[in-house]
């Protein structure tokens, strides 16, 4: 490792205390879906505070922001989260369940640890540009709502990664991998029915009920299921029944439906046989249906070229020892949840050198997972991510670090009770120093940034990036 290289790294350590203290500041105010207007503050003013010249309102967005640091190309993205989770608030430390606040927010996917882990990685760059007097920029980007809002998506229509030469990010989880599973793409469509309101006893010819016709339609769709690829999602929540009275004919009823396939086309079709489908029930029930295209996500093109530079530099970047509290709560932890097969066993699973086995046995064993797994095969997962669109943009890679005790579920009020933890932190800096590592060799390498762009141009076949939401559609903040 160059001495730049290494000193760029020390200046992670350096913010430590800073650091942590953002981290568990976001933590303690969990914001959703386009409010994160606490979180986006902090990182504006520590953006401004290191020299970076600060974008807000990005895509018209409140908390979309950028904060470039540096000159000319190559141009790198450092890709930052930090919104939260509805419905997880949970007290940090503690292996029970306890809200801090009855039905609140909580940070069940570490996107306090994302967000700080994303900016400490974009300083380090920039020590790493002051001190080499290299040509290049970095740019974090602020990106708001991830879960369920799709902010990255706005963001890619309305240009703001536009420049980018590559981008990087990272999630946190229980394993250290670089993430070789492409997402699905996704729409989420409101459907909403009118009927007309009647007295359901004496009066029932009346009425013409729109929840019927919402029923009608989600049996339609369970048909349906049975004749789509076996790789694609349908699912769907009712977002309002109409009323909490049986005695009205209900006039009003809508679902959000969220439709998944392996690419956008497909999506795009299955959108088409659903419509069909709402407009079947509302010819049935003699209502009326509207359609809201609320978001969508492309799938995630990888990058091995750049995957392999991150792998490279997980496996050269030092962490921490885990400390004894940490492996304690961490065993505390885990007895809550349920055994469970985790990302770490799926991603063993590939591995055949017995050599290489024998140490993922050993490591399999332990609360928290701290080996770098090998480069994994490369697989289509069902998850999706607004990172989707941003790689169809430019090269982009990420890492999974472990900042969780093993096996635990994402999304879970174990995930949220971790979150302040020192193992989530340690992973935090570890995460900093990789992504930084991984930018810093692409400055020092042009060849990396070629590379990874000819297979970006050999994945898509060259084809334009065209954003799957429409141009009139407004981010839906709740
Ligand atoms: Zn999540
Ligand atoms: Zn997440």
């Amino acid at each position: 490792m160059s001495i730049l290289k290494i000193n760029a790294l020390s200046a992670i350590d350096a913010n430590r205390d800073r650091l942590y203290g953002m981290s568990d500041s976001i933590w303690d105010h969990p914001e959703v879906c386009y409010h994160e207007a606490y979180a986006a503050g902090l990182f504006c003013q520590a953006l401004r505070e290191e020299g970076f010249e600060v974008r807000t309102r990005q895509a018209g967005i409140e908390t979309a922001f950028s904060g470039s640091f540096g000159h000319g190309s190559p141009v790198i993205g450092i890709l930052g989260e930090f919104d939260a989770v509805p419905g997880l608030s949970q007290a940090a430390g503690i292996a029970a369940q306890k809200a801090i606040v009855e039905g609140g927010a909580g940070h069940g996917c570490g996107h306090n640890l994302l967000g700080v882990g994303s900016l400490a990685a974009a300083i380090a760059v920039k020590r790493y540009l002051e001190e080499s007097g290299a040509p290049g920029t970095v740019r974090f980007f602020g990106c708001p709502a991830e879960e369920g809002g799709a902010g990255k998506g706005f963001m890619a229509r309305d240009g703001v990664f536009g420049g980018l030469d590559i981008a990087l990010s990272w999630h946190p989880g229980d394993v250290h991998a670089v993430s070789c599973e492409s997402s699905m793409a996704n729409y989420q469509i409101c459907y909403r029915f009118y009927g007309t309101a009647s007295h359901a006893a004496m009066s029932p010819e009346f009425g013409r009920s729109a929840l019927d016709a919402l029923e009608l339609m989600n049996t339609g769709v369970q048909y349906l299921r049975e004749h789509v690829p076996p790789n694609t999602r349908i699912h769907y929540a009712i977002t309002n029944a109409g009323g909490n009275s049986p005695g009205i004919v209900q006039p009003y009823a809508e679902a959000l439906y969220l439709i998944r396939a392996p690419r956008l086309p497909q999506v795009r079709e299955l959108y088409g046989r659903v419509n069909k489908i709402a407009q079947g029930a509302a010819l049935m029930t003699e209502t009326r249906v509207e359609t809201e295209f609320v978001k969508a996500c492309s799938d995630t093109v990888l990058n091995t070229e750049l995957l392999r530079v991150l792998q490279r530099n997980m496996e050269q970047v030092a962490r921490e020892p885990i400390s004894e509290e940490d492996e304690g709560f961490a065993r505390s932890l885990r007895a809550t949840q349920r055994d469970r097969t985790t990302y770490f066993e799926d991603l063993a699973a590939d591995v055949r050198d017995p050599e290489e086995r024998a140490r993922l046995e050993r490591d399999a064993a332990s609360q928290i997972h701290d080996i770098v797994m090998p480069f994994p095969v490369e697989k289509q997962g069902f998850a999706s991510s607004d990172v989707g669109d941003v790689s169809y943009l430019c090269p982009v890679a990420q890492v999974t670090v472990a900042t969780m005790p093993a096996g635990t579920a994402m999304h879970s009020w174990q995930a949220v009770a971790a979150g302040k933890s020192g193992s989530a932190k340690r992973g935090m800096l570890y995460a900093a120093k990789v992504l930084a590592a991984a930018a810093i060799d692409a400055l020092e390498d042009a060849s990396i940034i070629e590379r990874a762009k000819r297979e970006l141009e050999q994945r898509t076949r060259g084809e334009a990036y065209v954003s799957p939401i429409p141009a009139d559609v407004k981010p839906r903040i709740p």
